[in-house]
């Protein structure tokens, strides 16, 4: 069988030898004779694999216990709403820096609970680099970043100082990817279809002096103290998906952690970049500081010529290269699990294409 990469931007690659684990689990968990999906979440089982679950994740982000951390459901697009619902005042605004599609949808949601202030933006130049040094007004409720912009291709390299303002981050597409100091973090959520595991789970780091002091009536289900107090099992949790995401952390773990995987991004990231900055053919076009090691979007001067590279990309097994429908072009997602022969293979076929359609340079 011919091996595949997935440069999928999520759901996206899972490891190898995670998947073996896993396939294990599905039929018979720890040799209880019950699969995973037929725990119940209160068995002594389940309570395992959240509690290991959540140490792992702990001992890779360095979580000091003033944070809490919660798995819940409905994705990244559910704590858009949620943060503002739990975090906003009524006197403040809350503030927001656009880099770009999911910003864009943070803003919107935000704005359904409260006043917003957009305080930077990168829309000018088509949310090709992210804006420095922004000014975070002293009484906003919260500033909110997407760390990492999965359309766009770009990141925050470096972390905002907020003061006393609580920092909210959309890292979705970006957690455990690199070493982040979480002290200067209020709060951090994640989809974790992309380095965490499967699609249905949302990891949530929250510091825990900023839950229960929302404004009125809110859903149960959207109470971050709810979630806090019941260590995420209020209601059923994404059973499985933790359980999958428990083994992605001890994966990581044996990796070497954090700075390891890292080191292994930042490689992997540079193959790919050294290429489109040689190549008169593909392109790329954030500003360099600002460039994602996680999602890398890239173009040939024609729609014509994406579309055969798509084509010839994905009959020698490089899969879902196509970029998001909003931006075009192509996107290669090089996740965690994505091994450095994978985006070493992208680029010898590119390099390939270009010497084979070598009549358009690009502009
Ligand atoms: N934020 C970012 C940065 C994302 O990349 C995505 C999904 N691709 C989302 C939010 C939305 O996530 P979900 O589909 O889990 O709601």
């Amino acid at each position: 069988m011919m091996t595949v990469y997935n440069f999928s931007a999520g759901p996206s690659v899972l490891p190898e030898a995670v998947l073996a684990r896993a396939a294990i689990g599905l039929r018979d968990y720890d040799g209880c004779g019950m699969s995973v999906m037929e725990l119940s979440h209160r068995s002594k089982q389940f309570r395992q694999i959240i509690e290991r679950a959540e140490a792992a994740l702990r001992r890779l982000m360095r979580i000091p216990d003033e944070y809490s951390v919660l798995f819940l459901q409905g994705g990244a697009s559910t704590q858009f709403a949620m943060v503002p619902m739990n975090l906003s005042r009524p006197v403040a605004a809350a503030a927001y820096i656009n880099t770009g599609n999911w910003s864009e949808r943070a803003i919107a949601e935000g704005r359904l609970f409260g006043p917003v202030d957009v305080i930077a933006s990168s829309a000018d130049k088509n949310f090709r680099y992210i804006p420095r040094g922004c000014r975070v007004p002293p009484d906003a409720a919260y500033l909110h970043i997407t760390s990492n912009n999965t359309l766009e291709g770009t990141r925050f390299a470096d972390i905002p100082e907020t003061g006393p303002v609580p920092l909210v981050a959309d890292m979705s597409s970006e957690i455990l990817s690199r070493e982040i100091d979480i002290t200067k973090f209020g709060l951090i959520y994640a989809g974790a279809q992309k380095n965490i595991g499967p699609a249905g789970l949302t990891a949530v780091i929250v510091r825990t002096d900023l839950v229960g002091r929302q404004t009125g009536n809110l859903p149960t289900m959207m109470r971050y103290d709810v979630h806090c107090e019941a260590r995420s099992l209020y209601n059923t949790p994404p059973c499985y998906a933790i359980y999958v995401a428990g083994l992605v952390f001890e994966w990581l773990e044996q990796l070497g952690g954090v700075a390891a995987v890292a080191e292994l991004n930042e490689a992997k990231a540079r193959v790919l970049y050294d290429f489109l900055d040689e190549s008169r053919l593909f392109g790329n076009s954030v500003e360099r500081p600002d460039r994602s090691i996680m999602n890398v979007p890239f173009t040939t001067p024609s729609d014509e010529l994406n579309e055969k590279f798509l084509a010839a990309a994905e009959a020698d097994g490089l899969l879902t290269l196509r970029g998001h429908r909003l931006v075009g072009g192509m996107r290669a997602s090089i996740y965690n699990a994505m091994p450095l022969a994978g985006v070493q293979r992208l680029v010898e076929m590119m390099h390939q294409f270009e010497q084979e359609n070598s009549g358009s340079s690009h502009v």
